[in-house]
Formats: structure tokens, sequence, C-alpha cells
């Protein structure tokens, strides 16, 4: 039977570790980090996210600076506010949540962030510094999910190096970066894609697999290498019928059912990776304003 990685524990860890040293920083400051969080219109998803990422940075002490825009303000509207935080003292970190209204070109909007302030680490200046550097640096401001999941294995006390791991998915916010941690962590990877070809039998390789697809339990307990360690990324919403009602399910891109019977450790769906991504944001928030005073 495996292991359920739980997800929410170690996000808490996380939380409490940064709220302490928070109280620290504001001791030895007198200031605490500032996250901007900016939200265009009105997708039910995003306001989900932006409630959970406001109320998690409040926990721990950072002050947020709220912007929820019309989703007809303009790019250049857009522009000219992020410039503005770009400028501001009291904000050491800026989160723009996407998806963008289609009239705004996000990676413009991502690129005018000032790289320094990057929270969701999605400036190619620190998706260069992800890349090429030796380690997994502390100071790197990395993209939250990937973090969230390298950070979970961690937490597992196994040594990484040398281990295959399979990442399904090539995503700038998820796959790539994903990538890029465990081959630092010394693991040999392969990343999978929508064009990839036998992927059950190259995921049966691994000894670690992520899965970042956006696919209903894509991911079928005969996938999975007897022993290896699964994390789950997707978020997917399913019907069920039950009784004869239609009920809203969240599930992952893995069967979880048939997944923890072949893992030795595996995320569920929810509670898994979720609460370490808005963990990650607060510590990409705090390394922010760390940094500030190097
Ligand atoms: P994306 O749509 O940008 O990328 C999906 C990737 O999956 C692509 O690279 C594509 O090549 C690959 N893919 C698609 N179909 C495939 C198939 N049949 N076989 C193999 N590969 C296939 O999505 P994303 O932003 O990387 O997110 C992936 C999933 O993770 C989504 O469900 C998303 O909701 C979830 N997500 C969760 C969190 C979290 O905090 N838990 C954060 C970000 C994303």
């Amino acid at each position: 039977m495996s292991k359920i990685i739980d997800g929410k524990l170690i996000a808490q860890n996380l939380k409490d570790r940064l709220k302490k040293e928070i109280i620290e920083l504001n001791k030895k400051h007198n200031q605490v980090p500032g996250l901007a969080v900016i939200q265009v219109g009105n997708v039910a998803a995003s306001s989900v996210y932006v409630k959970a990422k406001t109320k998690s940075a409040l926990e721990v002490g950072i002050e947020v600076i709220d912007h929820h825009l019309d989703e007809n303000i303009s790019e250049k509207e857009l522009i000219e506010i992020i410039k503005k935080l770009n400028n501001q003292d009291n904000v050491n970190g800026i989160l723009v949540q996407l998806p963008l209204p289609n009239h705004i070109n996000e990676q413009f909007i991502l690129d005018t962030i000032n790289p320094n302030k990057d929270a969701d680490g999605f400036h190619p200046l620190n998706v260069g510094n992800l890349s090429i550097s030796a380690t997994n640096d502390e100071n790197l401001l990395i993209p939250c999910t990937p973090y969230g999941c390298l950070h979970m294995l961690k937490s597992l006390d196994i040594d990484l190096k040398g281990k295959n791991a399979v990442v399904i998915g090539r995503s700038n916010i998820v796959g790539k970066p994903m990538a890029q941690l465990l081959l630092k962590e010394s693991c040999t990877v392969t990343i999978a894609h929508s064009k990839t070809r036998d992927l059950p039998n190259i995921c049966n390789k691994a000894d670690i697999l992520i899965a970042a697809v956006g696919k209903a339990e894509i991911v079928r307990g005969d996938w999975i290498k007897e022993g290896a360690i699964v994390i789950d990324v997707g978020i997917n919403r399913i019907q069920l019928k039950v009784n004869g009602e239609t009920k809203n399910k969240l599930v992952g891109d893995v069967n979880f059912d048939e997944g923890k019977l072949k893992a030795s450790a595996i995320t569920p769906v929810p509670g898994g990776v979720g609460p370490m991504t808005i963990a990650c944001l607060l510590r990409n928030t705090t390394i922010a304003f760390k940094n500030n005073f190097k």
C-alpha cells in the first residue's frame, strides 16, 4: 500500500516556517513582504485561486495589495499598473493571475514584471536563471507548482540522484521547469507530451512520475512501475452520476485508486500539489523581499 503524500500538511509546515521568518524579518527591517495580486475579469476558477492565495498570504504575515481589474482593461493600462507596482517599495512580489482575457498578450505582461518581483517565476530572466544555475538555489524565483512538487519529493527523504524521472507535460508553467528542477537533482529526466509515442511504456520506466497533462485519470495503474513515486499535478473537473443525480468531482491526471496500489508514494487530488503551489508563492515573495537587503 502506498504512502499518501499529504500536500496540505507539507504546505502548512512551509507556511509556519515562513510566518516565523517574516516575524524576524519585520523585527530587523521594520517591514513585511508585500504581494500585489492582479486579477483581470471574473473567471470563476481565478477568483477561487486569488481568494486562496490572498488568505494564505495574510496568514503568514505578507501584506496583500489587491488589484481586481475590469475585464475590458486595455493591455496598455495593465502594463502601466504593473510598471507602477514595479517601483512601489511596499511591493516585493507581483502576481498576475492567468489566464488573461484574449485581447491581452500574456507574455508581454509577464515580461513587464520586474524580474526581482516576479512572484510566479515566469519572467524570461528567472526562467533562464533556473535553467543555468547549477543547483536549485534558495534565492531563485522558481515557478510555484513544480517547486512545490520538488518540495514534496524531498519530504520523502529519498536520494533523487540517478533516478529515472518522467514528466508528462511540457508547459512553461509546470512541465519544463519541473524537468529543470529534477535535472539539477541529478535525475535522468524524460519529458513526455501530446506527441509522445507509447506513453504507458515510458511511464513504466519511471522511478518518479510527474503527471501535468490536464486529462482526467489518463495515467492508469498499469502505466506505473511498482514502487514508483507519483506526483499528480492535474486538476480536472468531471461529472459523475450518483443515484441518478449529476455531481461534480475534482480528479487528477492519475487514476488514484489504481495508482495507490502500485506506487510507493502518491499525491491525492485535491490535497496534494494544490496547497504546495500556494505555499511556494509565499516562499517566492519572501525570497524577493530578502533579496532586497543583500
Ligand atoms: P497545459 O495545457 O499548458 O499543458 C499540458 C501538457 O500536457 C502539454 O505540454 C501537452 O503536450 C501535454 N499533453 C496533452 N495531452 C497529452 C496526452 N494525451 N499525452 C501526453 N501528454 C499530453 O497545462 P499545464 O498548465 O501544464 O497544467 C497541466 C495540469 O496541471 C492541468 O490540469 C492544470 O489544471 C494543472 N495545474 C495544477 C496546478 C496546481 O497547483 N495543482 C498548477 C498548475 C496547473
